[in-house]
């Protein structure tokens, strides 16, 4: 009581002193404590997985600077940009998936960074050094029963990614039950509440220019032309499993 009789006298003094003065005094409610709220940890932050072989790994099909640009620079950047944004915006999701479930709620800078975050860890596992060629197993009987056979499959998802104007990434997903081919936009995935194609990704191919534009300038087709001898298949399988 004592405290409170004191506070509420010296906020009286100072308003009254502010008074004589001639300013205008509003007094406002104690606003949040915004230094308590950035400092407060987050439930989960991205992290960058390791390139599993050397940028060069994949030449002739990616060539070594396109790879350390892609991973040191574009992935990196997503990488800090996600995570600035669950600090400041006291983003609360206990996992990736809980983020992308609710993408509807988060701001532009959270669904880009996230999404560029997840994608880039997704695609560097999906790829591998004297990879390629057809895939065998389950996944090749997924892939005959969702679309035919394994040249339509190819057909469809080169397509996919082809045909996605501007930047974004084509996708095999699963739902379950079939495979399903899609692309989106921008750094948008199926595991996002806003993604018109939805599902759990099993394969993806990044259609940025900054993925093939060194080596292929404008020939996005002959990029995922080659792109295909270094899928792997193994990881395919074992996100399919
Ligand atoms: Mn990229």
């Amino acid at each position: 009581m004592k405290s409170s009789r004191r506070k509420f006298l010296q906020t009286t003094l100072k308003a009254t002193a502010l008074t004589t003065l001639g300013t205008p005094v509003i007094l406002h409610a104690a606003t949040d404590n915004l230094a308590e709220k950035v400092s407060a940890k987050p439930a989960f932050q991205f992290a960058q997985v390791s390139l599993p072989y050397a940028f060069n790994a994949l030449e002739p099909h990616v060539d070594a600077l396109t790879m350390d640009i892609h991973y040191n620079k574009h992935h990196t950047a997503y990488i800090k940009n996600v995570n600035e944004s669950i600090t400041l915006e006291n983003i609360n999701y206990s996992s990736e998936k809980d983020f992308f479930a609710n993408t509807s709620k988060l701001s532009l800078k959270a669904r880009n960074n996230g999404g560029g975050a997840w994608n880039h860890n997704f695609f560097w596992q999906v790829m591998r050094p004297n990879a390629g060629g057809t895939p065998s197993g389950k996944v090749l009987e997924a892939i005959t029963a969702s679309f035919g056979s394994f040249e339509k499959f190819k057909e469809q998802f080169s397509q996919a990614g082809i045909t996605r104007f501007g930047s974004g990434w084509a996708w095999l997903v699963t739902d379950g039950k079939a495979l399903k081919i899609g692309s989106t936009p921008n750094q948008d995935n199926p595991l996002m509440d806003i993604s018109e194609l939805k599902g759990k990704p099993i394969l993806a191919l990044d259609v940025w220019e900054h993925a093939y534009y060194l080596k292929y300038q404008n020939k996005r087709a002959d990029y995922i032309t080659s792109w295909w001898n270094i899928v792997n298949w193994d990881e395919v399988a074992r996100q399919l499993s």
